[in-house]
């Protein structure tokens, strides 16, 4: 049997990994800007989190939610306290695509409503519904194209007003910040303007932290910056350090009935200790804070290179592009001259994601490789 090509870029295979370097089978080191798309939050193989997941394999991995499950109940706990939204109710599933059909399936049920309003360039997964809120024709097939879902630009507020005022429209999908189309961050403003229009229409605001939040952006969701209190927040990629886990984070103002959400390994030990030990080393190393001041700094130093043009996003959630270079030419030179690995978006955007635990020395290897790069 052949695999099926999703996306390979480069013929390189990293096989292990420590903090922000993974390794091929020869040890060649490469310095990780990647994350694996933001999911790397703790560094690779963290010690903390191996030993974690080993003892619970070793205990029970799996049982369903037919049963009482004390570490979803801790996770709760800790993940309400940690994120601010303590009130909250929890619904874990399995990947981000998922968190948000689950997102929007809800606000269809409580609203009695059918219409998702999202925004020109979202992504939001691709899964059927998820597909469907993602602005990007290449990736949905006809099944998924629906009249259910309509598009304005982002910080367009009077385009989503207009849209809003139909009363038509169960939710408002967006992301924190932007991801796979580059980042792109909604102003605080048209935040806090979005906010004040779904209130009005009874609409539900769920707003799309799977690759802006965990601490990423230096405060634990990016929505946070705005002051906005989301309806719904949908959480993934860096939750569980590559265990595929997610969550989705409901106001209790929220009147949801059991059995409208349901899944089979969704919540599943395994994923519930690996999420708590993320969280037991987000908070032990001070991740959220790292990210910020690190975050900070790479932009800063970016922003001092002549060629680099429109840095954009927050703490480590980094995009830019570089006069007269594509892309995928910059990150091969990047990757294959300095041993460093960074994401793309579009023709000529380079995206930095890394484990939060970046150091600035990390940072530094960084900006002087791409001064070479450029020289
Ligand atoms: C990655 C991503 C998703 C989809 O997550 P999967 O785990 O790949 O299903 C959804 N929304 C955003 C903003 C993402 O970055």
């Amino acid at each position: 049997m052949k695999l099926f090509d999703v996306y390979s870029l480069f013929d390189i295979e990293p096989v292990s990994g420590k903090g922000s370097y993974v390794f091929t089978a020869d040890n060649t080191e490469y310095l990780d800007l990647y994350g694996g798309h933001a999911v790397i939050s703790i560094g690779h193989s963290h010690p903390h989190y191996v030993k974690a997941i080993s003892d619970q394999v070793g205990k029970l991995a799996f049982y369903s939610n037919s049963v009482k499950n004390s570490l979803q109940e801790e996770l709760a706990k800790r993940l309400g306290k940690l994120s601010g939204y303590e009130d909250y109710n929890l619904f874990l599933c399995n990947s981000g695509a998922e968190a948000n059909e689950n997102a929007m399936k809800l606000a269809s049920f409580v609203t009695d409503r059918k219409k998702i309003l999202a925004f020109g360039k979202a992504f939001h997964g691709r899964t059927s519904g998820a597909v469907a809120a993602t602005d990007n024709p290449k990736i949905q097939a006809p099944f998924n194209k629906t009249a259910n879902i309509t598009f304005v630009p982002l910080n367009d507020i009077d385009a989503a007003k207009n849209a809003l005022a139909t009363k038509e429209y169960a939710a408002v999908i967006i992301e924190g910040i932007q991801g796979v189309s580059g980042i792109h961050e909604p102003t605080d403003q048209f935040l806090k303007e979005l906010e004040k229009q779904c209130k009005a229409t009874g609409t539900l605001l769920i707003l799309d932290e799977i690759q802006s939040g965990y601490g990423r952006t230096g405060k634990f969701f990016a929505h946070q910056y705005s002051g906005i209190k989301p309806d719904i927040i949908t959480s993934a990629k860096g939750i569980a350090n590559g265990f595929p886990f997610a969550a989705v984070l409901i106001s209790p103002e929220i009147e949801a009935k059991k059995g409208m959400l349901g899944t089979t390994f969704g919540g599943n030990h395994l994923g519930c200790a690996a999420a708590l030990s993320v969280i037991d080393v987000i908070e032990n190393e001070n991740l959220v804070e790292n990210a910020k001041e690190t975050g900070e700094y790479l932009i800063s130093e970016l922003k001092k290179i002549l060629e680099v043009e429109d840095v954009r996003g927050k703490g480590l959630m980094i995009g830019f592009e570089v006069k007269g270079w594509n892309g995928s030419d910059l990150r091969k030179k990047l990757l294959f001259d300095h041993y460093i690995f960074t994401g793309g978006a579009g023709e000529r955007t380079v995206r930095l994601l890394p484990a939060l635990t970046l150091s600035k020395s990390q940072a530094d290897y960084f900006i002087d490789s791409l001064k070479k790069v450029l020289a």
